[in-house]
């Protein structure tokens, strides 16, 4: 049988002059509207890799080579796609840029190092003195602190509103506001914002709108299909997902990233080919990763949200949250990240339930294959007067848990024996 085919492949096979010559730059040809994991296993990636590699080989070079004065006027005319310095983008850059636009649904994707420089580098390309741009206030604690303290300085003007209020985000755009921006859900109390509300806002306006998705991923949420102009993730969180790089995205049309790009390469915050290779390698198991950070989620909210010791929980996938039915409208799943309230404890008692679990260990992130724990009042807002703690809406008596993707019988029960400790 297989010499057969062997044959009948030998005697069929078009010779050169019939078929075009393979372009290097080639992606995968998927089949049009293959799933989502098919998606994070291959799309974006080159038909075919140096020496026939099934991986993306990790392309450790600052600069990149040219044959001749012919072939570099060839690049500067434009004539020929292909890599110049390493500041302008790589070939393991430009692999997950289009593995990551693939599965957000989006035109086009830039990477940066950190998902903090994403977030400066499209406000820096997209503001100028005077504009202003408007903010739900339960965003990121540094991009606020970049907005109010540093965008400040260039005169752009930031104006914060509560969280879900679209008459208050209505009334702050005036004709100088460039962006209209939010998180969805929002770090720590998992707001959900409804994104219909928010486009029709910012289209009514023509103002942009741009999503910081970080706590959804595209697995759970698709901005793009509410019509957001911009998404951006930290990539260290899902995305990455075994808590052990830092990298950023911003997904939208190429005509909207353009510029972006291109400050990009001024502004060099740019990724490593090896930071570039454990992001695409993580990708590849990104569904499988997300159903069990939903599914671990979902049954530790619910275990948290019956247990005498813990007075509230926030988490959108239960029905109490008040964000759960504009959630359960726009999302697939609800994340690994909980935040919850130990009843009657003060701020001691609460770590000492932190310090007791034995599993989730203490630190800041979230999204990673391992279980994080951390109390906001310590980790995050320890240097903040009891009055900011109150305007952020952080309670001494409150504990963040970012599930991993651990056996959610290990973690229920862990759980339970530090709340009873
Ligand atoms: C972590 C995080 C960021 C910042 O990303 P880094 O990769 O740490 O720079 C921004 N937004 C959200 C929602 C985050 O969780």
């Amino acid at each position: 049988m297989t010499t057969e085919n062997k044959q009948t492949s030998a005697t069929s096979e078009p010779t050169q002059s019939e078929t075009a010559p393979s372009n290097p730059r080639d992606l995968v040809d998927l089949p049009e509207s293959v799933g989502f994991s098919t998606q994070s296993v291959h799309a974006g990636e080159r038909s075919q890799k140096a020496e026939g590699a099934i991986a993306t080989p990790i392309y450790t070079a600052s600069t990149f080579t040219f044959e001749s004065t012919a072939s570099l006027l060839r690049f500067v005319n434009g004539e020929e796609e292909r890599e110049e310095y390493g500041r302008y983008g790589t070939p393991n850059e430009r692999s997950v840029e289009a593995k990551l636009a693939a599965l957000e649904g989006a035109e086009d994707s830039v990477v940066y190092s950190s998902g903090m420089a994403a977030i400066v580098g499209v406000l820096m390309s997209r503001l100028n003195q005077g504009d202003e741009i408007v903010f739900f206030d339960q965003c990121y604690h540094r991009s606020r602190e970049f907005c109010s303290k540093h965008l400040s300085r260039f005169g752009v003007v930031t104006r914060q509103v509560p969280t879900g209020d679209f008459e208050a985000m209505r009334k702050a755009i005036s004709p100088k506001t460039k962006m209209l921006v939010s998180e969805s859900p929002t770090n720590p109390h998992l707001t959900a914002v409804d994104l219909e509300k928010f486009v029709e806002l910012g289209k009514s306006h023509q103002v942009e709108t741009l999503i910081d998705a970080t706590l959804a991923t595209p697995y759970n949420l698709r901005p793009i299909e509410f019509g957001v102009d911009l998404i951006l993730h930290s990539a260290t969180k899902y995305l990455g997902g075994h808590n052990d790089l830092l990298a950023g995205v911003i997904c939208g049309s190429k005509q909207a990233l353009d510029p972006i790009r291109s400050l990009r390469g001024i502004l060099g915050s740019v990724n490593s080919a090896h930071t570039m290779y454990l992001l695409e390698r993580g990708l590849k198991t990104f569904e499988l990763r997300m159903q069990r950070h939903n599914e671990n989620g979902q049954r530790i909210a619910e275990f948290l949200e019956a247990h005498p010791r813990v007075d509230r929980v926030y988490y959108p996938g239960i029905a109490s949250h008040p964000s759960h039915k504009i959630a359960a409208a726009q999302m697939r799943g609800y994340g690994g990240l909980i935040t919850f309230t130990i009843k009657d404890a003060d701020w001691q008692e609460t770590s000492r339930i932190v310090d007791a679990a034995k599993i989730p260990r203490i630190a800041p992130s979230l999204g990673g294959v391992e279980s994080l724990i951390e109390q906001p009042l310590v980790m995050s807002y320890y240097h903040c007067t009891p009055e900011e703690r109150e305007a952020f809406g952080i309670e001494d008596n409150m504990i963040r848990m970012a599930c991993g993707i651990e056996n959610p019988d290990d973690l229920v029960a862990d759980l339970e024996q530090a709340l009873n400790a």
